[in-house]
């Protein structure tokens, strides 16, 4: 048996109860097998990808926090700091009713990739809580945030473990966050990313994440002698990164027709009004009714399981940007048969191992999140950068920053991609161009 095989029927044992975990382990050490078979010898006995698929540690926790009723909840808190070789810890804190241990490690571990394919000296390390933020008052919001907070701050600090918002985490999250961090820790320290503007946040991080999207798109695009202008795309998602998506994507000349949340879709042929979604989803926090109820071109969709939603729509382009596995087979198959030509992740991990190779076994481009998503956290770096040197760029500055950023990553991608005979396969050469850099800082910093 190979060394990957190995590994992989190790993690599978060790992780059984972790699906989630395994699938990303899985696409991930399975692209690598070129650069494993070249290197077998030094990676194996450094045991390189037993330590690369262990965390270096898992913190869990109780979160005990009191409702408008008096009452006592309890959550459990967790931060997975997976891996530091390059630089502190960084990744975001999800709060969502679904999260457990193998949701945080999938994300962890795709953190230490993302991160390295930014350039930027960022580990990987992720977090959140089973906390469900919706119908919540803002009270009870900042009593979830000190508590989990409170535990928290004993393990990170600006040059430790830098963390920041995903799904469910906003500013207003990060700000409860920071305030605590700051009123237990006693320091004014670049903790936390996506801070608000006011106390060390950078300009242009709330869109960094969906407008990166569609900059590593539009290079894509560029680079098979096309372009974005005219083009149909179908968006998931009506959170952060979908948004600034379609707003990013209408001002380089698309029409994007779809969005959704966890209820329901739109399918607005008109193009969706992005400042309409901003009102209904960021300001007022309501449902996708209500961008239907108020635009008269939206069609709106109820969710049903079965059914293929945004991706049943005709388009040129797909970039799903809700959350995990939102795309499976039949979706893949529902959108090549209508003719898709590229595929770019703005969520972690939105599509599913098999619809992945149907897309790539179909000629369809794609680009995995590690990749596409990337600008999100390469913007937090930046964020980083600014509270170091006490200093914030302009809009424009963060913004050039973020699309050299992004165009670079297409290029790195598609050189490693071509390096090990495997042109065009995006997420072979994400997976190996990121890994290259963290094993050699492992292999450099000794056995930890
Ligand atoms: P938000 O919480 O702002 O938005 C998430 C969106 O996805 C919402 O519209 C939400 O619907 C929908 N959604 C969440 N869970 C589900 C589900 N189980 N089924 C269907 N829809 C769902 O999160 P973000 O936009 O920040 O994150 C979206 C994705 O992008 C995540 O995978 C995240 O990890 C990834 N990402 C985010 C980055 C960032 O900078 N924010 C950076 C890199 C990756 P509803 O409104 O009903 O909750």
């Amino acid at each position: 048996m190979g060394y990957v095989d190995e590994v992989l029927e190790l993690v599978s044992k060790k992780n059984a109860d972790q699906p989630e975990f395994l699938q990303a382990v899985t696409e991930v050490l399975n692209t690598l097998r070129p650069v494993v078979d070249a290197n077998e010898e030094l990676y194996r006995s450094n045991a390189i990808l037993e330590r690369i698929t262990e965390p270096d540690r898992v913190l869990m926790f109780r979160v005990p926090w009191v409702d408008d009723k008096g009452q006592v909840q309890v959550n459990r808190g967790f931060r997975v700091q997976f891996n530091n070789a390059i630089g502190p810890y960084k990744g975001g804190l999800r709060l969502h009713p679904s999260v457990n241990l193998g949701i945080i490690k999938f994300l962890g571990f795709e953190q230490v990739f993302k991160n390295s394919l930014t350039s930027l000296p960022i580990g990987g390390g992720k977090g959140g809580s089973d906390f469900d933020p919706k119908g919540k008052s803002d009270r009870e919001i900042m009593a979830f945030c000190q508590s989990f907070m409170t535990e928290l701050c004993k393990y990170i600090g600006a040059d430790v473990d830098v963390p920041a918002g995903d799904i469910g985490t906003g500013a207003r999250e990060i700000g409860f966050m920071f305030g605590q961090y700051k009123r237990i820790r006693g320091t004014y320290e670049g903790v936390l990313t996506g801070k608000g503007l006011s106390y060390g946040g950078s300009l242009a991080r709330t869109e960094a994440t969906g407008y990166g999207l569609l900059y590593i798109t539009e290079e894509l695009m560029k680079c098979h002698g096309d372009s974005l202008e005219g083009k149909t795309i179908a968006v998931s998602g009506a959170g952060n990164v979908a948004i600034y998506a379609i707003q990013k994507a209408q001002q380089l000349g698309a029409k994007v027709v779809t969005c959704s949340d966890s209820t329901g879709w739109i399918y607005d042929p008109e193009g969706i009004d992005v400042e309409l979604l901003r009102e209904v989803k960021e300001v007022k926090r309501a449902r996708l009714t209500e961008y239907a109820a108020a635009r008269k071109s939206a069609e709106y969709h109820e969710k049903k399981n079965g059914e293929h939603g945004v991706w049943s729509v005709k388009c040129d382009i797909a970039l799903p940007c809700a959350t995990q596995n939102e795309l499976d087979l039949e979706d893949a198959k529902q959108l090549v048969a209508n003719g898709v030509k590229a595929v770019c992740e703005g969520a972690n991990m939105p599509t599913t191992l098999e619809a992945t190779e149907y897309f790539q076994n179909n000629g369809v481009m794609f680009i995995c999140g590690k990749a596409a998503n990337a600008g999100g956290v390469a913007t937090s770096a930046l964020e980083m950068s600014q509270n170091s040197e006490r200093l914030s760029w302009t809009f424009e500055e963060v913004d050039a920053k973020l699309k050299n950023i992004m165009v670079n990553i297409y290029h790195n991608i598609d050189d490693a991609a071509k390096r090990y005979g495997m042109e065009g396969n995006y997420v072979a050469g994400a997976n190996i161009a990121g890994f290259e850099k963290v094993v050699n800082a492992m292999l450099a910093q000794g056995v930890y």
